[in-house]
């Protein structure tokens, strides 16, 4: 670097698998190491290595089947914590400074929600003492601590979240997400040989499809992105090559309307049959069923003239013991005669922003999936998506189809 010269402070991150192992953390000081002597500062947010964070459930579930949230908390944080040890050394070995901080230690403090906290406020003070010394600062990732001194994670896949809180927070020049596949694509490409790799993607179709469940990115951590204008780089741990960029506005490759194509499974459907036809019912269905933090998505109510109707809501399949729970204990108040709920369903969407002055997208995706004899469950729509539920047999199949026929694929 040249005498003069601001220092830039590049954030990096790095997942599950580009940690997994000894040799991975090692590769990872490397990249970090590249960074710094580019004249950068750097701080750098890791996962737990490899599965550790599935096996450390799987232990609590060996002991309790319904664990205190607190002290799945307190075990999760502790994957984390091992890799940002492990890569501190890594890197002093190599001769560099670094210093491991764990996520309160980092300042980074959330609401008092247990599994799923969102970031309140960073108080970057210790980071920046560091970093004025010119030393690395390795963050653990998915994880904070409330005000009153609770130790939290931020849900699955959160340490993109930690990554990004913590460029927008020090003003980063770069918030760069290193993950085990080259970039965003079209379509997960552990699923899908055609799915291409993006050169870049708007905020907006990226939080679509990351909330539609493309889990390649964590969906706050490109809401944190948006917020505060950092610029995202999502690219591959293991190849040096040009990743996909995440930001304002995408130039959008030949005119494409669709961007990505989106899928989840495990969904639910859930019917309340016989539902008094009030002015509050519905509202007092959902109020209950907020109330116990069942998130619900998709609703479909027909509209008849008669004294009781059907509704019928999608749920993520692991929360319905506890919507039939409450729907069970709350039947006098919400008046109904039966609940039905079918299991083993997808969601798939698609999404682009080219859709806005677009009409006849929505069409063409049905007559797309009518082609492939793959029937239409429940529908819902946005300004730059489409969503459909489908049995979770078809759902591979929709998405390829729906791939191939937006002009998404890979050209032959
Ligand atoms: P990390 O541990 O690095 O955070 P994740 O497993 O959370 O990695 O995210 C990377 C994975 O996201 C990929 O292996 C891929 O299977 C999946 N994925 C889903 N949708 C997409 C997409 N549209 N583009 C790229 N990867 C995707
Ligand atoms: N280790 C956590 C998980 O597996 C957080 C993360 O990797 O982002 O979900
Ligand atoms: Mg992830």
């Amino acid at each position: 670097m040249k005498e003069g010269e601001e220092v830039g402070l590049i954030v990096q991150k790095f997942g599950g698998t580009s940690v997994g192992s000894v040799e991975r953390i090692l590769n990872v000081a490397e990249c970090v190491k590249e960074e710094k002597r580019r004249g950068n500062n750097v701080v750098v947010v890791v996962s737990a290595m490899g599965k550790t964070t599935d096996q450390l459930v799987s232990l609590a579930k060996e002991i309790s089947s319904e664990p205190s949230k607190r002290e799945m908390d307190m075990l999760l944080t502790t994957g984390e914590q091992t890799t940002i040890a492990l890569l501190a050394m890594a890197l002093n070995q190599k001769g560099f400074e670094a210093e491991s901080f764990t996520g309160w230690q980092a300042g980074i403090i959330t609401e008092p929600v247990h599994g799923n906290a969102r970031i309140t406020k960073i108080n970057t003070d210790a980071i920046e003492s560091k970093l004025s010394k010119g030393k690395i600062v390795i963050v653990a990732g998915f994880q904070g601590i409330t005000e009153e001194g609770a130790i939290t994670t931020l849900g699955r896949g959160g340490s993109d979240t930690t990554a990004v809180a913590l460029a927008a927070a020090l003003n980063a020049d770069r918030c760069d997400i290193y993950t085990d596949v080259t970039g965003v694509f079209t379509t997960d490409p552990r699923y899908v040989k055609n799915a291409r790799k993006l050169h870049d993607i708007s905020y907006d179709e990226m939080l679509e499809l990351a909330n539609l469940g493309a889990g390649v990115l964590h969906p706050r951590a490109v809401e944190f992105a948006k917020n505060y204008q950092v610029q995202l780089e999502v690219r591959s741990s293991m190849e040096k090559i040009e990743g996909t960029v995440i930001k304002e506005e995408a130039v959008v490759e030949q005119n494409l309307i669709v961007r990505g194509v989106a899928f989840e499974d495990e969904i639910t459907r859930v019917t309340v049959l016989g539902l008094t036809n009030s002015l509050t019912s519905l509202s007092t269905i959902f109020t209950t069923l907020a109330e116990h933090h069942i998130n619900v998505d998709i609703i479909i109510q027909s509209i008849t003239e008669a004294e009781t109707t059907n509704l019928s809501f999608s749920i993520k399949t692991e929360d319905l013991n506890t919507t039939l729970k409450v729907l069970e204990e709350h039947k006098a108040l919400l008046n109904y005669e039966g609940i039905d709920a079918e299991n083993h369903l997808s969601k798939v969407s698609i999404v682009g922003s080219g859709m806005i002055s677009n009409p006849g997208v929505a069409a063409k995706m049905f007559e797309v999936l009518a082609e492939k004899q793959i029937q239409v469950k429940m529908v819902s729509t946005s300004e730059i998506k489409v969503s459909v539920v489908v049995n979770e047999v078809d759902m591979i199949k929709a998405v390829e189809a729906l791939h191939d026929s937006f002009g998404l694929s890979e050209s032959k």
